[in-house]
């Protein structure tokens, strides 16, 4: 076929750090891609007096979600999706899980059938006892074969370049690679694996893990605790996929960056950790320290804890998950704190 189109739909944290990389493969990569301009979806919003799009085209810099580091000049933001996504060949997908449904609204009939999806985001799409991942959604929704990325990748540490690993699990093995090509640098390894639903719930699910390390910190503990809920987490997350799940693959869990290394990363120093850890040191309430701390970034944790609350409730099956269970109780039902590692 013809050379690929790319466009970022999203541009919070990692969205931006993403934009970036895609932006400097494309013109590296030009036999596989058009040499053009990369569009990032921005949802408009109004920074220091200004339209947020108008600063990044201005200063090529997302000063309010990624401050400090430089975006490619071919990376433009424009604040109406249907134009950003317009003849896209390639869409990627990064945004906070919850704003994804009123996203695929908004393009549903307007993306090309042959166009293909990667989706960077980590959460899950629960509907009672139904629950299903991310790129199943985007390709159900848009009728294109959607692949998934996630590692360990810290966003500011991505967009330094500081050497970093991530997963992407593709649906044919083509798709990989052209995925690979867009990300890959000498400093962000990109690993191949034939598990879309293994590497995207380990995004997902590790977030609960990372809430349960914050609490953790948060009590004063010490690295025993850590590494225990670490252990007993990614067990869980392992459990979870296997019970529901077909064809999750053992190898995404101990042997790639979305399994184990995202559980180290994020269970160290990722939002989800440091504002649990301030809810326990604080005692404000999650919605309050996230705006407090993140600066207009996201939680995901605390919600993707009850999203998976309600299915293993549906399910019945919420004894077999009491890490998971007690990240819930605690951020949504008011379970001392101190109750975590009881009964674990
Ligand atoms: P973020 O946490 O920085 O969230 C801010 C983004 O949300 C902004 O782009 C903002 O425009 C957007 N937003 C706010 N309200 C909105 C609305 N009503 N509709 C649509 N968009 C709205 O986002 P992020 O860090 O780019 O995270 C995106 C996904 O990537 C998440 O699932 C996250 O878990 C995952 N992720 C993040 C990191 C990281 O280090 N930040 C790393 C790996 C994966
Ligand atoms: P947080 O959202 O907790 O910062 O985690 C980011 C992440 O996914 C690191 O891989």
């Amino acid at each position: 076929g013809g050379k690929e189109k790319v466009a970022v739909i999203g541009s919070g944290n990692w969205g931006s750090a993403i934009a970036r990389l895609a932006g400097l493969n494309v013109s590296k990569h030009t036999d596989v891609f058009e040499d053009s301009k990369v569009p990032i979806w921005v949802f408009e919003e109004d920074f220091e007096g200004k339209k947020l799009t108008e600063v990044i085209n201005e200063s090529h810099e997302n000063k309010k979600y990624l401050p400090g580091i430089q975006l490619p000049e071919n990376v433009v933001a424009i604040p109406d999706i249907v134009e950003a996504v317009k003849d896209a060949t390639a869409l990627v997908f990064v945004m906070p899980h919850q704003f994804l449904a009123k996203t695929l609204d908004m393009l549903e009939g307007k993306v090309s059938k042959d166009a293909k999806a990667i989706t960077l985001i980590k959460g899950v799409d629960v509907k009672g006892a139904d629950i299903h991942i991310f790129a199943d959604v985007i390709e159900q929704r848009l009728g294109i074969s959607t692949s998934a990325l996630s590692g360990a990748n810290i966003a500011n540490e991505v967009a330094k370049d500081t050497f970093s690993e991530t997963t992407i699990g593709y649906r044919t093995e083509e798709d990989g690679k052209l995925w690979q090509k867009l990300f890959q640098t000498p400093n962000f390894r990109v690993q191949l694996i034939d598990d879309v639903a293994g590497v995207s719930l380990c995004g997902a699910l590790k977030n609960i893990v990372a809430v349960a390390a914050g609490f953790v910190d948060g009590l004063g503990y010490g690295d025993n605790s850590k590494a225990a809920i670490m252990r007993i987490g990614l067990l869980e997350m392992k459990h979870f996929c296997q019970e529901f799940f077909e064809d999750v693959k053992e190898e995404s869990f101990l042997q790639e960056s979305a399994g184990i290394a995202d559980v180290i990363t994020s269970c160290l120093g990722g939002r989800n950790k440091r504002v649990a850890e301030a809810f326990v040191k604080e005692k404000k309430p999650f919605d309050v320290l996230e705006k407090e701390m993140l600066k207009g970034q996201k939680l995901q944790g605390i919600h993707t804890a009850k999203d998976i609350h309600i299915f293993l409730k549906e399910k019945d099956r919420l004894g077999a998950y009491p890490l998971f269970d007690k990240v819930y109780q605690i951020s949504w039902e008011d379970l001392p704190v101190e109750k975590l590692t009881e009964g674990l």
